[in-house]
């Protein structure tokens, strides 16, 4: 028995919303705008991580980001061929297909650059991965304020390749907000020290959906929007850009009254 009552993935509304970011993006940076990096953490937000993922490369998504290496394997296997970001944490029983599946983790603390420089030396083979830092959301990365004693360790890494720096912004979708400022700033300075420690040659990154149509100085190389390629801009920019919703769940009326 089934119910009449489905959720319908529209990949060409998809396709559309990718090309409208880029078309946004170039509209105010032209050819120096940053390259897309598709989103699909938690299946894609529910629309299917690998039909999901295969669309947004196919509309020249540079870059796949998601939760955890599970989803990473799974899109890998899917033959997603472009870079896979894992944003979250892993665990040391993680750690081979990270290797396997050539994927780019983030380091997040002291802690896991070690394991990951152990298990690469191990192989002995070079770990591409991207520094995660903590402008003030509190959830992972790196403290911004903390750097020098944290980052040296990771920059002396014989077999770890630094090859990006990003943070995660709390509010960027509310206008205005004084926790963005601060990450903003908070990131500024932190790109300042890392400069100064001697990082170099990697693609930083930052905005989320929200910051992405707040704020043009947070675009730096590579852009991360989740839920407006999904077709929802946050309700303070809504109008700005035009995408479309990705999902539509239709069912059977039951009753008119
Ligand atoms: C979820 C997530 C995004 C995308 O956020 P949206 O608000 O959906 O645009 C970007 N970066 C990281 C690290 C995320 O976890």
């Amino acid at each position: 028995m089934s119910r009449p009552t489905v959720a319908h993935i529209d990949l060409g509304a998809l396709a559309h919303n990718a090309r409208a970011i880029g078309a946004f993006m170039a509209a105010r940076r032209g050819a120096a705008a940053p390259a897309l990096v598709g989103v699909v953490k938690a299946d894609a937000y529910g629309h299917g991580a690998v039909p999901v993922a295969r669309t947004l490369v196919g509309a020249g998504a540079a870059m796949i980001a998601c939760a955890d290496i599970e989803e990473g394997v799974e899109l890998r296997e899917a033959g997603i061929a472009v870079p896979i970001l894992i944003f979250g944490p892993f665990s040391l029983g993680d750690m081979d297909a990270v290797f396997d599946a050539s994927l780019t983790p983030t380091v997040m603390t002291p802690t896991s650059a070690r394991r990951l420089q152990a298990a690469a030396a191990r192989r002995g083979v070079r770990l591409a991965c991207h520094l995660g830092i903590d402008t003030g959301m509190h959830r992972l990365g790196l403290r911004h304020d903390n750097l020098a004693r944290t980052v040296p360790e990771v920059l002396a890494a014989p077999n770890l390749d630094l090859t990006g720096v990003y943070t995660h912004f709390a509010t960027a979708d509310a206008p205005g907000d004084a926790l963005f400022a601060a990450q903003c700033r908070n990131f500024d300075l932190a790109m300042q020290t890392l400069t100064a420690l001697g990082v170099k040659g990697c693609v930083i990154h930052a905005a989320n959906s929200g910051a992405l149509l707040a704020e043009p100085a947070t675009w730096f190389d590579l852009v991360r929007p989740g839920i407006l390629m999904y077709g929802v801009a946050p309700r303070a920019f809504e109008g700005r850009i035009d995408v479309k919703p990705v999902m539509s769940v239709r069912s059977r009326v039951a009753a008119v009254k």
